[in-house]
């Protein structure tokens, strides 16, 4: 997202930009003329020697397990690398150009070029440009990164032109790194869906250009920050290398001092398997100052002609070998690699070529009066390829890159919670995707035709996990475009969901009335307010059974009949909806109250319909109204189940304790706000608050009232399924404090909106959990893309010096799963599940709060240039959200909290079918449940992944969800049988890949790198399971490719 002059300033941290290396918004270069350089591609071709042996590559055919592999030796990845000199500093320049799959333009205008207002760049003339130059000489290469602009333009192209890429592709000119669908960020995603938006792109390049297509190196130049458990998922995905710009300063400076710019990054509890060779960029992405070729730049050409007054060779390439000796003083051996691009750069990709060209051959000529400089086109594979032929030992990275601080007042925290509304669609988006995709494999198996298109959501959700998106840091106009493609993409998978039912519950081929869908998260829904009579089908995407509390909104006043797939009645209780849930903006329902029952035992991988008829005569066995407690002034609220009690101080109006099986938690929670700093950016200090950071003004949170009740009980409704406590705080600010019958967590479900700002304070909304846990001290655990754990020091971190300058948002880490504080005996433990991406804290023992909301003035001038003041339905943003508390001792915790975890991931998927039918009727025409596993998996495992692929395989990921030591008992490995286990399938071969899909196990082969100051050995170097047992370490995800054939003896 670096891009124009002020931004730049702020993006050249290697080096102090010169200011006139890159201007894009003041662009004065027009479109090149391609005709007046067109050549032949065939004489250019054929007039290369060294192209004469690369005829035999690109012959592709499909191996086992339908993977696309090169048949014959080919030339294209490490074999492609021009020779470096020994003895010689080598300067490896690497043509590159960022694009944003979204971010001050929407990706279709980013693509075609519109809008040239707002930003210059156009990336099909990007592609176009590149490849014309690619051919005009073989030494150049260029690697291209996201797979969103480079299918689109693919599959625009005429087979000549695909011909020629595929030739460029197989000699290595042009490469692919990275490879996802995006360059996604590494903050607010959500680890299902980073491996599902960078297969979709690896599976594309494998079917297009086979083993030459696949990507070796990992490229986050521009994320804002980086996760470990992103980095984990590189080395499983076979990746050789990653390289990155964005980390904390004050680490920056460090690495470069003592060389640590590269280094090996342990990523995970599972030994050298999970090791992943990590490089820092010197210059962010951009190119040495004074030396950006692009028609966005105004930097000088290289001027060779001695006869012109402007002849500028010795002058330019001295700069040049003078930069490269710096930049060489900060690195550990003698290669450097120069980023030789920025954002949306060679739209005209001659300016480059032509001026690098000259810069290679003038710089080496000056080796024969003793420079040290050897300058050669590479990539970054080249580039990793040589430093892995030099035998060194290299510093060991255990922690992660958060948060990152661009300088002393920068803190990249904020764009952790940005968007809230729009974080909550992708999370949904996510769960969504994933029933869609076993759904379609059922549909599949079962002969169906899917009237849905899963594609449109795989491309819209890969989209959605860009770096300016689902981080919150786009413009308005943008965010509202990745949503209309959600949209689309729910639209479609809904078409699915609806031919799922059809094709799995008709018993007697009467066809299935329409299925229909609603919107729960705004307590809306047509079917159930309506109709007398309806189904609700509810369908459970985990391998495992789950009980699950379903509430549907219906009109108030009528009572409720319940029968489950048997006919028999299941309790249910009518709870009212909140005023402010009623209230939210865009809603239009009639519905006031909530019934609410227990689904119980949904089956692994299936569905259960619920028969529900409205009784408005009261004549049956009808559902449990709630009991609206009488409120007594000086009498604590308290609701009790059999498994929790929640204690309400009746002064404040505060959470203040909360009992779990007999043992009380002193616990409070509250919300309050930080305002948000106003600057004008001018210098670090003067930093706004702004959509990428987060920069309160001063260090203290404000409660929502100055009074001695912080908050206002206006309800307590108690009844044999769900109790609840309503808090008003401000007209702004509620929530539900929720405990149902059988749990032992508390939900908390607020609504926090529209944030005012009449003051001209924007305002940062928090929500606090104080606990008697002071033994915390500061120390906190925090998830990792909703995976791994990692422990947080208050004021510190783990790999260098730190300078607290930011109190409190130099503390804030991204929580996409869970939080947790402890006390150092284990034996309290508070913990705090999020329902999407939030950035969050311990800032004293004991003490947990999570940013839920954010409305700010003010842009922090990293670019997107808009002020985060979000606003829908004419008036500011309003959201709901839940947060899920669990209190427990800390041996138990990881029991309670990772299955939590995933529930709240991979929450049911509801439909509804309004009928005329009396349940018999219905249960005579139709199953009332399936599942499509024949059993449940263990419980430390979880079916990540089970999608069909587009050669008839099918794609499945099975992964322990426990880390080593988390669980006495769940973290032990686990062994899973495949065996039987799809009822009338037999697996006729199952094949292991890497996680990502696009390469078969066997023939994985990284690059083998050297630690000095860690003995980490492999958990294992090889499975020795064997099919159809599979065995899994702690946090190990494993991938297989399966062929299925129809075996009626297994039919049931
Ligand atoms: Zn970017």
């Amino acid at each position: 997202m670096c891009q124009g002059v002020s931004q730049c300033h702020f993006c050249n941290e290697g080096e102090k930009s010169t200011g006139s290396s890159s201007s894009s918004s003041s662009s004065r270069g027009t479109m090149s003329n391609k005709e007046t350089r067109k050549m032949d591609r065939l004489v250019v071709a054929s007039i290369s020697s060294s192209l004469m042996l690369l005829v035999v590559a690109g012959l592709v055919h499909p191996s086992s397990g339908g993977i696309t592999t090169t048949s014959r030796s080919t030339s294209c990845g490490y074999q492609s690398c021009h020779a470096t000199k020994p003895g010689f500093i080598n300067v490896h320049l690497v043509p590159h150009t960022h694009d944003d799959v979204g971010w001050l333009k929407t990706v279709d205008q980013y693509y075609y070029g519109s809008r040239t207002g707002i930003q210059k760049a156009g990336v099909q003339y990007i592609l176009d440009s590149v490849v014309e130059e690619l051919q005009a000489n073989p030494e150049r290469r260029f690697i291209y990164v996201e797979m969103a602009f480079f299918w689109q333009w693919w599959e625009e192209q005429d087979e000549s032109t695909r011909d020629v890429v595929r030739d460029l592709v197989s000699q290595g000119r042009l490469e692919f790194i990275n490879g996802g669908w995006c360059m996604n960020d590494e903050a607010t995603t959500h680890y299902v869906d980073i491996i599902d938006q960078m297969s979709l792109g690896l599976s594309l390049l494998n079917d297009t250009f086979g083993e030459c297509g696949r990507p070796r190196i990992a490229w986050q130049i521009d994320p804002f920050g980086h996760s470990r458990e992103q980095a984990f998922i590189f080395s499983q995905m076979g990746y050789d290398g990653l390289f990155f710009g964005r980390l904390d300063h004050e680490d920056k400076k460090q690495r470069m001092a003592a060389k640590t710019m590269e280094m090996v990054w342990s990523s995970s509890s599972l030994g050298q398997t999970g090791w992943l060779f990590t490089g820092v960029n010197y210059n962010l992405y951009q190119p040495p100052p004074g030396f950006c070729f692009d028609i966005l730049c105004s930097d000088s050409p290289v001027i060779d002609n001695p006869k012109s007054k402007e002849y500028n060779v010795d002058q330019r390439v001295t700069e040049f070998l003078n930069y490269c000796q710096r930049q060489s003083e900060a690195y550990a051996t003698d290669h450097i690699l120069l980023t030789m691009g920025g954002d949306f750069t060679y739209q005209d990709a001659n300016v480059w070529y032509k001026n690098m060209d000259k810069l290679i051959k003038y710089a080496n000529e000056r080796q024969t009066n003793g420079s040290r400089f050897n300058l050669l086109y590479s990539t970054p594979s080249c580039y990793v390829k040589s430093l892995n032929g030099v035998k060194k030992s290299w510093p060991l990275k255990t922690d992660d890159f958060f948060p990152y601080g661009s300088d002393a007042h920068s803190y990249w925290t904020g764009y952790f919670t940005s968007r809230p509304a729009f974080k909550y669609m992708v999370r949904q988006g996510s769960n969504l995707l994933q029933a869609c995709k076993q759904m379609d494999s059922a549909l599949s198996w079962s002969g169906s035709t899917n009237q849905g298109d899963v594609n449109v959501m795989k491309r819209a959700m890969g989209i959605a996990q860009h770096h300016d998106a689902v981080s919150g840091t786009e413009k308005q106009a943008v965010v509202q475009d990745y949503q209309g493609r959600l949209h689309e993409g729910v639209v479609e998978c809904q078409k699915t969901q609806a031919s799922y039912y059809q094709s799995q519950l008709p018993i007697l081929g009467r066809p299935l009335p329409d299925v229909k869908f609603c919107q729960l998260n705004v307590s809306q829904c047509d079917v159930s307010e309506t109709s007398g009579r309806f189904v609700v089908n509810i369908y459970n995407s985990l391998a495992r059974h789950v009980d699950k509390y379903v509430r549907i909104p219906v009109a108030g006043g009528d009572s409720y009949q319940v029968l489950d797939p048997d006919g028999k009645v299941v309790d249910s209780q009518l709870i009212p909806i909140s005023p402010q849930v009623q209230a939210l903006p865009g809603r239009t329902s009639s519905a006031t109250e909530e019934l609410v029952f227990l689904a119980t035992q949904l089956p692994p991988i299936g569905s259960k319909s619920y028969y529900v008829e409205r009784d408005s005569k009261h004549r049956r066995r009808h559902s449990f109204k709630s009991k609206s407690q009488r409120l007594v002034p000086g009498e604590d609220h308290i609701i009790t189940t059999d498994k929790v009690k929640v204690r309400v101080d009746w002064t404040t109006g505060l959470l203040s304790s909360v009992t779990v099986n007999g043992e009380e938690y002193f616990v409070q929670q509250e919300f309050l706000w930080y305002p948000g700093y106003n600057g004008d950016n001018e210098s670090a200090d003067r930093r706004s608050s702004g959509a990428y950071i987060f920069r309160p003004n001063g260090s203290d949170a404000f409660p929502m009232r100055r009074t001695m009740t912080a908050a206002i009980i206006t309800a307590v409704y108690t009844g044999p399924l769900v109790q609840e406590i309503h808090q008003f705080y401000d007209t702004w600010v509620s929530q539900v404090i929720r405990i149902y019958r059988g749990q032992e967590h508390v939900e908390l479900d607020w609504v926090v909106g529209p944030v005012p700002v009449s003051d001209k304070i924007g305002k940062e909304v928090i929500s606090r959990v104080t606990t008697t846990i002071l033994q915390s001290d500061g120390t906190f655990y925090t998830d990792s893309n909703g995976r791994q754990t990692l422990r947080r020091e208050l004021d510190a971190r783990e790999s260098y010096t730190y300078t607290p300058t930011e109190p409190v948002s130099g503390n804030y880490y991204p929580i996409n799963s869970h939080l947790f504080i402890r006390d150092p005996v284990g034996e309290q433990q508070a913990t705090v599940l999020v329902d999407r991406s939030q950035g969050g804290s311990s800032l004293i023992g004991g003490l947990i709060e999570l940013m839920v909301h954010r409305r700010l003035l003010r842009d922090d001038s990293f670019g997107v240039d808009e002020p985060l003041d979000e606003t829908a339905f004419q008036q500011g943003l309003v959201v709901r959200g839940s947060h899920y508390l669990i209190l427990s001792d800390g041996p138990s915790s990881a029991g309670r909290y990772r299955p939590l975890a995933q529930q709240i991931y991979k929450q049911p998927q509801l439909s509804f079918i309004p009928t005329t039918l009396t349940f018999a009727d219905w249960r005579r025409l139709y199953k009332t449940q399936q599942q499509l596993i024949s059993r449940e998996l263990p419980e430390n495992v979880n079916l990540l992944t089970l999608e069909n692929r587009s050669d008839g395989s099918y794609l499945i990921r099975l992964e322990h969800i426990y880390d080593v030591g988390e669980d006495k008992v769940l973290s032990e490995p686990v062994t899973v049988s495949l065996q039987d286990l799809f009822p009338g399938f037999a697996i006729t071969s199952a094949e292991e890949t890497i996680l990502g899909g696009n390469q078969l196990k066997k023939d994985s082969q990284r690059l083998v790198w050297h630690s000095s100051s860690d003995k980490q050995k492999n958990v294992r170097s090889s499975h020795s399971d064997e099919f159809p047992d599979v065995d899994l370490q702690p946090m190990e995800i494993r991938t297989f490719i399966l062929n299925l054939v129809r075996d009626n003896r297994l039919d049931k």
